[in-house]
């Protein structure tokens, strides 16, 4: 990046270099240097470049602290905030990103060379908070940036894991696992509040009693008591004067030791306490789509939100207001069924703490929460069994039983005599053991249910939801998932963003969806083709670059980057991208002369731990890339790279790379998708199915540049239903046995047949996902791409559109639709304008 576009800080008002936390060069050259004296205790000569990266988060964090005092006071006097309550968090890593926004990027990289030091090198010294899995906990982290950037009072709620997602190794092409140590170096950007702390009470039994106005009340008495202590994390806005907060709980054991028992010279058991409650926030858990509950992740769920809520009625408190009026002051959306047992807690919390009666209570319940849906497979819907809630929420059980009366008493009356009806909208669920449904305590305790794309929340309202959607229609609505321009093209794609914002000014970095479209008539230009080509083509020189370095395989930045980064999991078909690889293989050692462009095809993802036939399938990719890569027959025609560790911090130099997106999952099974909001919006073309946000990328993109093939959700239904043979569609193909058949005779595994036989056995037996099925139109729509790639200024036209038309898919976007039809929270902006109005 040289100097100019497009961090440049652009309308930011203060520029004092007279106080520390100016924002010229030389203040913070000065406050850097401070920061390396008195928080690194430092002197220059011996700072390490920890030492400097440490000075500078802390000198970039001075500059956000000064907005932090407004953003607080805002919080109390807002007429209504949002509170975001999230088991994950992925937001990257801070540093280049809060620059960015607060606008000082330049005169940065200024001071620190006038140190003798380079920006970049520091940059690329901070390690990222993977307190999330995915793409759940990086949609919170692109809608924090959203809430910040368009000044909407808000917090959001999480858990400071100590441990996040484990960092990938590849060895010998498997997956090895490594603990992520985020915390080791010590993290600038969070303020510990020590001050800040609550008791979450932990299993034991209740007790009924009558309080002195004669009522009935009913006392928890816990068996144990931990203590969450929060961390607070700012979260700048893009140019603008405030920002929103992340606060983490972190937990504790109330005293630090059982004296009792430490006397009695027991020492372990004395510690044994403190242990087990620091343990609750200490990992998270590993896996995309959650399974059976463990004892632990319940707790993890109820400590994070029960103090979250806690913290919410002390503010509220704080600011005067009376309980009855908590609903007037604060939205809380759950983030898929993780914080579900907000239900219960602000239940219990209403009734027995501040012995609210339980129908005003239910009424504030339903009013403050609503729920987000991330996912229609039945397996990843969360349940409890009941001896592990009795166990350990008893209270929270019995306010389940009472909310669960109450409600199948109303579905009786709409529903009388249907029984079955009644079993399937239980709280409860009763067919083998006994569990509580969180996804049904989520939809009864809100008042709006929404999914993350169009076809999503058909699917949900029509499949998994159905009943529910016919006891309430109202609650549910769509509102199509977004990723943060910001981070996602500004600050991993300056030379897009810089060429889009000499063609269209800087209005589209906030507003997107109004402004981008124009970038429509540059497509013509053959002179802003040619610029945009060579700026896609050194975002692929990098990532070569970067390629080399952690895998050591050359790849040719001039050949067709081909990338599917995500989890790795078997809808999402990772293994039908390698079928195409091996295919694409077999044809060009048959036709060294085959007319196809040089292909890189470029892997990255995380399998869950436990996930057998995911971490295969990474075994599989790397036993095809070392093949490929080593036959020189395809040298220049053919590479294959799974890149290690794929995170935010990897993606931000992935993403912009792409000239080809794989969105391949099996129809009807991705949510929405997010990544494949990045590639589009950093231009890449998408090769996809119609599933999740595909579909809407697809009508916003145009049909013809887009690569769509494969079976529709509901021809998916059909096949299913008519008994689909996968062992059929493999004899039906030459070119799809030959691949299998070949991966079968131990090719790809220096001859051990055995090695991938619970894949091939698994597509040839049974095809959960329907590779086999949709192989042949991926394999002719691949033949496309290759095509089309090769016509390079068509090519050009067609990436430039897809970014000109993704407007839509900007986190922005999706949260002014929550503020509009669920949260019904105004930005401060909005606020400060009427002020101004009225004076
Ligand atoms: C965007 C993103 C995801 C989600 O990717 P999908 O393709 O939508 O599954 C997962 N992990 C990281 C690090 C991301 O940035």
């Amino acid at each position: 990046m040289n100097g100019e576009h497009p961090l440049k800080p652009a309308d930011m008002p203060i520029v004092r270099d007279d106080i520390r936390t100016g924002m010229t060069a030389e203040a913070i050259k000065n406050d850097l240097l401070e920061n390396l004296y008195y928080i690194q205790a430092r002197i220059p000569k011996l700072a390490t470049r920890n030492d400097w990266y440490m000075a500078l988060a802390y000198t970039v964090r001075d500059r956000m602290l000064e907005r932090w005092g407004m953003a607080m006071e805002s919080l109390h006097q807002s007429s209504r905030a949002v509170c975001y309550f999230s088991a994950e968090f992925l937001p990257g890593p801070h540093l280049a990103n809060a620059m960015m926004n607060l606008g000082i990027y330049e005169q940065t990289r200024e001071a620190v060379a006038q140190l003798g030091l380079n920006l970049d090198s520091l940059i690329a010294q901070e390690g990222e908070p993977g307190l999330g899995n995915g793409g759940l906990g990086r949609l919170a982290a692109c809608f924090l940036d959203s809430l910040a950037s368009l000044e909407i009072p808000s917090i959001g709620y999480g858990i400071r894991y100590e441990f996040g997602i484990f960092d990938q190794e590849i060895r010998d092409g498997w997956q090895r696992e490594v603990t992520d140590k985020w915390l080791a170096l010590g993290n600038p950007w969070e303020i510990p509040r020590p001050e800040i702390a609550y008791y979450v009470p932990l299993g034991g039994h209740t007790k009924q009693y009558h309080d002195k106005q004669g009522r009935f009340r009913v006392r928890w008495v816990p068996a144990h008591v931990v203590k969450g202590l929060a961390y607070d994390t700012p979260i700048p806005g893009y140019h603008v004067e405030s920002v929103t907060l992340l606060r983490l709980w972190k937990s504790e054991a109330c005293e630090s030791f059982d004296f009792q028992a430490f006397n009695k010279g027991d020492y372990y058991g004395a510690v044994e306490d403190k242990v087990a409650s620091e343990t609750i926030s200490k990992v998270l858990y590993p896996n995309d789509e959650p399974s059976l509950g463990k004892q632990l992740r319940l707790s993890q769920q109820y400590f994070f939100v029960s103090c979250s809520l806690q913290d919410m009625l002390r503010i509220h408190h704080l600011a005067g207001g009376a309980p009855d009026a908590f609903d007037k002051r604060f939205a809380i959306q759950l983030n898929d069924t993780h914080p579900a047992i907000a239900v219960a807690e602000l239940m219990r919390l209403l009734v027995d703490r501040l012995a609210m009666e339980w129908d005003r209570a239910w009424e504030i319940t339903q009013n403050t929460l609503s729920y987000t849906n991330h996912t229609l497979l039945p397996e990843a819907l969360e349940k409890w069994s009941l001896p592990l809630f009795q166990k350990m929420l008893p209270r929270h059980l019995e306010i389940i039983f009472e909310i669960n009366r109450r409600f199948l008493e109303d579905v009786r009356l709409t529903y009388p005599g249907d029984n079955e009806r009644l079993r399937r909208l239980s709280l409860i669920d009763e067919t083998d053991d006994r569990y509580v449904r969180m996804a049904n305590l989520a939809a009864v305790g809100s008042h709006a249910i929404n999914g993350v794309a169009a076809l999503h929340t058909e699917l949900l309202k029509e499949t998994t939801m159905r009943d529910f959607y016919g006891l309430f229609p109202e609650k549910f609505l769509n509102i199509t998932n977004g990723v943060s321009p910001r981070r996602w093209m500004v600050l991993s794609n300056p030379g897009m963003s810089g060429l889009i914002s000499d063609a269209l000014g800087e209005s589209w970095i906030c507003n997107p969806q109004d402004s981008i479209s124009r970038l429509e008539y540059f497509a013509d230009d053959a002179a802003f083709r040619e610029a945009w080509r060579k700026v896609k083509q050194e975002n692929k020189r990098e990532l070569a670059r970067l390629i080399e370095e952690r895998t050591g395989i050359v790849v040719n930045p001039e050949s067709l980057f081909d990338i599917q980064v995500k989890r790795i999991h078997e809808y999402k078909r990772q293994h039908l991208n390698a079928l195409h690889i091996i295919t694409h293989y077999i044809r060009l050692k048959r036709n060294p002369s085959l007319d196809a462009p040089p292909r890189t095809v470029i892997f990255g993802g995380k399998a869950a731990p436990g996930y057998v036939m995911a971490k295969l399938i990474i075994k599989f990719i790397n036993a095809i890339a070392e093949v490929i890569n080593s036959d020189p027959d395809v040298a220049d025609r053919l590479k294959v790279v799974f890149f290690p560790d794929f995170n935010v911090k990897n993606g931000q130099r992935i993403y912009p790379a792409a000239d080809l997106s794989e969105q391949i999952s099996m129809a009807g099974k991705e949510a929405s998708g997010t990544g494949n909001m990045k590639f589009s919006l950093n231009g890449a073309l998408t090769i996809g199915t119609l599933d999740g946000a595909n579909v809407e990328i697809r009508e916003e993109v145009g049909p013809e540049n887009f690569f769509l093939f494969g079976l529709a959700a509901e021809e998916v239904l059909d096949l299913k239903a008519q008994g689909y043979n996968p062992w059929a569609s493999y004899e039906r193909n030459d070119e799809l046995r030959e691949a299998i058949d070949l991966v079968r005779s131990g090719f790809f595994s220096r001859g051990d047949r055995d090695l991938f036989q619970p894949l091939t056995n698994e597509l040839l037996s049974r095809d959960e996902y329907c590779l086999l099925a949709d192989y042949p139109s991926y394999i002719v729509t691949q033949d496309k791409v290759g095509r089309a790639y090769l016509v390079q200024d068509q090519w050009i036209r067609m990436s430039i559109l897809n970014v000109a038309r993704m407007g839509k898919f900007s986190s922005d976007r999706s949260i002014r639709e929550y503020l509009e039809k669920i949260w019904r929270v105004e930005s401060l902006r909005a606020a400060g304008k009427q002020e101004n109005d009225k004076s």
